[in-house]
C-alpha cells in the first residue's frame, strides 16, 4: 500500500519527483474521453521508468495466444487494446542537452489531475546543466466536447543561463504492447503528411485492419517579458516511416522562455470512410487549433461541470473518501460515455494495457447500475445493445462447445463478440457471465420503465440465454433435481465444481424471467410477439420446459447450519475464517500455489453473497444473515469486484463497521495502491462497485418493481454526504447529515420516493424544484 497521493477533494495530487512510482502516478492521472485516452506521460523526452500508452476505443489486435496444452473449443487469440500512436510527444534540446528528468536535477515537481476538469497539469523545475536552470509548465486533456481531438499548452522558462532551443514536436507511430505475446508491432505504416502547419501520419492494424490516422498542429510562441509574445515559424517539418514531427528553432535568453500550444486530431475507419480520414482529420484539428487552447478548456470545463452536475457525490468530514468517490467516477465518466452501441468498458479502460479485451460480467453485475443511475437511460441501453450485437456471436460460441438451437453462450471476455479467454475453467466453466447478462435487461427495465427494449433485443437475448441453460442442465435421478455440472462459479478459488449455488439460482432465474417476459410480451403485444416468437421458433412447450427446469433446479444447501452450499461438497473442506491465516500467506494468489488454494475453503469475491447481492428480496433477513456471517469470514476479497458487495449486504443487515471496513478496500484501491498493481493501470470495472457501495450501500438505493427506494444511513466517520440520482428523466440529489435527510427534485417531473426499508417505507411525492427535509 501506498501513501503519496496527497488527499484533496477534486484533485489526485503528486508532489515531489518520485521516479519509482512514475508509472503508478501514469494511471492514476490518466486522461479519456471514451473515444480515446492516454496514460499521464510526460510531452518530454524521458528516459526513466516509465509505461508509455495511448490508447483508441474499439482499436484492437487478436494477439495469437500462448497456451500449455491446447483445447478444443479454446478461441485462438487473446483481444488485445493497442497502444497507439503517440502525439504528445515533444523533444527539446537546449544548449545541445535534449531535457529529460531521468537527466537533470530536479529541484520541484509537481503533477495532477483536476477531476472537476479532467486537465492533467504539471510543474517542474530543473537544473539540466550547472549553469542551465527551467521551468517547465504544462497542461493537457483529450476533449469531452470533441472526441477526437486531444491538445495541450506547454511552457518552459528559463530562470538561469542561455542557449538555442530546439523543439520538435511528433507523433510516433512506431509504439508496441509491452503485453504482447510475441514481441511484435501491431501496426503497419500506411504513409505520412506533411503541410505548412500540420503533419499527419496513417497506419494500420494487422489483421484487424483497423485504420488511423493522427495529425499534429504545434504553435511556438517566444515570450521575453510576461504578456507578450511573438509567434515562431515552424522551421521544418520532418517524416520517416509511421513518423512525423514539426521542427523550431530559437535562442533563449535568461528569464524568456516559450509556450508551445499543440492539437492533435485522431480518427479511425470506425467512425469514417478511410479514404476521408486524411481529409477529415486536417478539417477536424483545423477548427480546434482555430478554436485555440482557451476555448476548448472551456467547453472541457462545461462538459465536465455537466458530468458532475448529473454524478457527483459529496462526502463531508473525510477528504480520503472524498477524493476516493470522486476519483471512480470521474475514470468511469472518462471511460465510457455511451455514445458508441459498439464499445464497452474494459475493466483497464484507458489506463493501461493488461486484461486486453473490453467486456466482462463486470460490465453487467457492477457498471450498469452506475450508468442507469447517473445518465439518461439511452447510455445504459448502449451497453445492452452492444450484447444484442453480440448476439449471433455468442450463438456460435455455445455452438463450439457442442450446443444447438440457437442456444447463446457470452463469451468471458471479448471485444467483438468473440470468445478470446482461453483458460478452460474460465472459458467453459464460468458461464455464470450469462446470467449477468440476463440481469442487465432485467435492471435496465426496472429502472427505466423501458419494455419496448424487449421486442425484439431484449427477448432475443433472453431466449438464446435461456435456451443454453435448458441444455447446460441435467436430470440427475439420484437427486430428482436438475443439477449443472463442472462449472466455476465467481469464486474463481474453486474450478470444475458441482451446482455452483449462485449459478444454478440465476440460472433459474434466467429461465423463469424469460418465460414471465414472453407471457407479459403475449399479453401486451400479442401481434408483435407472435411475429418475434416464430421468428425464434419460441413456443410453449419450449417455455413450459424453462419454467419446469426453473422449478426443479437444485440449489445446494445445509439445513442444519441454514446455510446455502457455494457447491456440492464444500463443507467438506477444513473451514477456517480468514483470520487465522499468516499475514504473509496473504494476498493468497501470490504466496499460494494453485492446488492450495484450489483446496482450501478461501473465497476469493462473493459468491453466494453475489447472487444475495441481485435477488436480496428473495430472502429474509435471517437468511441474508446466516450466509453472511457464514461466508464472510471465509472470503479473502482477492478480486476488486468483492468488497462493494460485502458493504451493500453488510448495510442491509445493520452491520455498519464491517460495511465501512469493507467500502475502504474499495474506495481508494488504485490510489493507495492497495493491491500493488496499480501501475499496470486502474482497475475500472470495480469503480462502479465503489459507486454501488455509497449510493447502494449507504444510501440504500433499490428499484423495485420499477419504484424507487432509499433508505440512507450516515456512517459513523462522516458529517454527511450527498449523491445525485437520475431516475426516469428526472434528476434528483439526496443528502444526508446526522440531522436528517434531504430530499430534491432537481429536475422537470414529479418523482415518487419510498423512503425506508422494504418492509416499512413512506411513500413521498416530491413536484419539480421541491425539496423535502425528513
Ligand atoms: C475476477 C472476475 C472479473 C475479472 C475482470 C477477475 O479477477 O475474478 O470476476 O470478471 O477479474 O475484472
Amino acid at each position: 500500500m501506498k501513501n503519496y497521493i496527497k488527499h484533496d477533494p477534486w484533485k489526485i495530487i503528486e508532489e515531489g519527483f518520485k521516479p519509482e512510482y512514475n508509472r503508478i502516478s501514469e494511471s492514476l492521472c490518466s486522461l479519456g474521453n471514451g473515444h480515446m485516452g492516454q496514460r499521464a506521460n510526460f510531452e518530454e523526452s524521458y528516459s526513466g521508468d516509465t509505461l508509455p500508452g495511448s490508447y483508441m476505443a474499439g482499436v484492437y489486435y487478436p494477439d495469437k495466444t500462448i497456451v500449455g496444452w491446447w483445447k478444443n473449443g479454446y478461441p485462438e487469440y487473446f483481444a488485445k487494446v493497442l497502444n497507439a500512436p503517440d502525439w504528445i510527444g515533444l523533444k527539446l534540446t537546449l544548449g545541445g542537452q535534449e531535457i529529460d528528468l531521468a537527466h537533470a536535477d530536479v529541484e520541484e515537481f509537481y503533477r495532477e489531475i483536476d477531476m472537476q476538469t479532467g486537465i492533467l497539469y504539471r510543474k517542474a523545475r530543473l537544473r539540466t546543466a550547472p549553469d542551465t536552470l527551467i521551468e517547465i509548465e504544462s497542461s493537457r486533456f483529450v476533449s469531452m466536447a470533441r472526441p477526437e481531438v486531444g491538445t495541450y499548452r506547454y511552457t518552459l522558462r528559463l530562470v538561469e543561463g542561455e542557449g538555442d532551443l530546439k523543439i520538435s514536436s511528433f507523433i510516433e507511430g512506431n509504439v508496441h504492447n509491452e503485453d504482447a505475446n510475441y514481441d511484435e508491432y501491431f501496426w503497419e505504416h500506411q504513409g505520412e503528411e506533411l503541410d505548412s502547419d500540420s503533419a499527419a501520419i496513417v497506419l494500420k492494424t494487422k489483421k484487424t485492419g483497423f485504420t488511423l490516422a493522427s495529425r499534429i498542429s504545434t504553435k511556438v510562441f517566444h515570450f521575453k517579458t510576461a504578456g507578450s509574445a511573438e509567434s515562431v515559424p515552424q522551421k521544418e517539418a520532418l517524416k520517416s516511416p509511421g513518423r512525423v514531427s514539426q521542427e523550431f528553432d530559437l535562442v533563449l535568453r535568461q528569464g524568456e522562455g516559450v509556450h508551445i500550444e499543440k492539437y492533435n486530431s485522431s480518427l479511425t475507419d470506425r467512425d469514417h470512410k478511410t479514404g476521408d480520414l486524411l481529409s477529415r482529420g486536417k478539417a477536424i484539428l483545423s477548427d480546434a487549433a482555430a478554436a485555440g487552447f482557451d476555448t476548448l478548456k472551456e467547453e472541457q470545463v462545461d462538459a465536465w461541470r455537466h458530468i458532475w452536475d448529473q454524478s457527483d457525490i459529496t462526502i463531508e468530514g473525510d477528504v480520503a473518501a472524498q477524493q476516493g468517490i470522486r476519483f471512480n467516477i470521474f475514470q468511469l465518466k472518462q471511460t465510457y460515455t455511451g455514445k458508441d452501441e459498439r464499445l464497452n468498458i474494459g475493466p483497464k479502460g484507458f489506463t493501461g494495457e493488461k486484461y486486453g479485451g473490453a467486456s466482462y460480467w463486470d460490465t453487467e453485475a457492477y457498471c450498469l447500475p452506475f450508468f442507469l443511475n447517473t445518465d439518461d437511460s439511452s447510455i445504459a441501453r448502449q451497453l445492452l445493445v452492444y450484447r444484442h450485437n453480440h448476439l449471433e456471436r455468442a450463438i456460435e460460441n455455445a455452438g463450439k462447445l457442442g450446443f444447438t438451437d440457437g442456444a447463446a453462450l457470452y463469451p468471458m471476455v471479448t471485444m467483438n463478440g468473440e470468445e478470446c479467454h482461453n483458460e478452460w475453467e474460465i472459458t467453459f466453466e464460468e458461464i455464470h457471465r450469462n446470467g449477468a447478462i440476463a440481469y442487465g435487461i432485467y435492471d435496465y427495465i426496472n429502472c427505466t420503465g423501458d419494455k419496448d427494449y424487449l421486442l425484439p433485443k431484449g427477448m432475443e437475448v433472453l431466449t438464446g440465454i435461456a435456451r443454453f441453460w435448458s441444455q447446460r442442465v441435467n436430470w440427475s435421478e439420484a437427486k430428482k433435481k436438475y443439477v449443472m455440472l463442472g462449472v466455476t462459479g465467481p469464486n474463481e478459488y474453486e474450478n470444475n465444481v458441482h451446482n455452483n449455488w449462485y449459478t444454478n439460482y440465476i440460472a433459474a432465474w434466467c429461465l423463469r424471467y424469460t418465460a414471465e417476459c414472453a407471457s407479459d410480451l403475449a399479453a401486451s403485444k400479442p401481434e408483435e410477439y407472435k411475429e418475434l416468437a416464430s421468428s425464434l421458433g419460441l413456443d410453449e412447450d419450449e417455455l413450459k420446459r424453462f419454467e419446469s427446469i426453473a422449478a426443479q433446479m437444485y440449489l445446494p444447501e445445509d439445513r442444519e447450519k441454514g446455510v446455502f452450499l457455494q457447491q456440492d461438497g464444500y463443507l467438506d473442506k477444513e473451514i477456517k475464517p480468514v483470520d487465522t491465516l499468516k499475514e504473509e500467506d496473504r494476498p493468497l494468489n501470490q504466496n499460494w500455489s494453485w492446488d492450495r488454494i484450489l483446496r482450501s475453503c478461501y473465497i476469493k469475491q462473493a459468491d453466494v453473497l453475489q447472487g444475495f447481492f441481485f435477488f436480496e428480496d428473495d430472502f429474509d433477513n435471517e437468511t441474508l444473515k446466516r450466509n453472511f456471517d457464514f461466508y464472510e469470514p471465509l472470503t479473502v476479497h482477492e478480486s476488486s469486484l468483492s468488497p462493494c458487495v460485502h458493504t451493500i449486504l453488510a448495510e442491509t443487515l445493520g452491520y455498519e463497521e464491517k460495511a465501512y471496513e469493507m467500502y475502504l478496500r474499495t474506495a481508494r484501491l488504485d490510489l493507495d495502491d492497495y493491491n500493488n498493481d496499480t501501475e499496470d493501470g486502474c482497475h475500472i470495472t470495480s469503480m462502479a462497485g465503489t459507486w454501488m457501495s455509497v449510493v447502494m450501500g449507504f444510501g440504500g438505493l433499490r428499484h423495485r418493481k420499477g419504484e424507487l427506494y432509499l433508505n440512507p444511513s450516515l456512517p459513523a466517520k462522516w458529517k454527511g454526504y450527498s449523491f445525485k440520482l437520475m431516475h426516469r428523466g428526472v434528476q434528483m440529489k439526496v443528502s444526508v447529515t446526522k440531522e436528517g435527510i434531504t430530499l430534491e427534485n432537481q429536475g422537470g417531473k414529479e418523482v415518487s420516493i419510498n423512503l425506508g426499508t422494504k418492509d416499512r417505507f413512506e411513500t413521498l411525492q416530491l413536484s419539480p424544484g421541491e425539496s423535502l427535509v425528513k
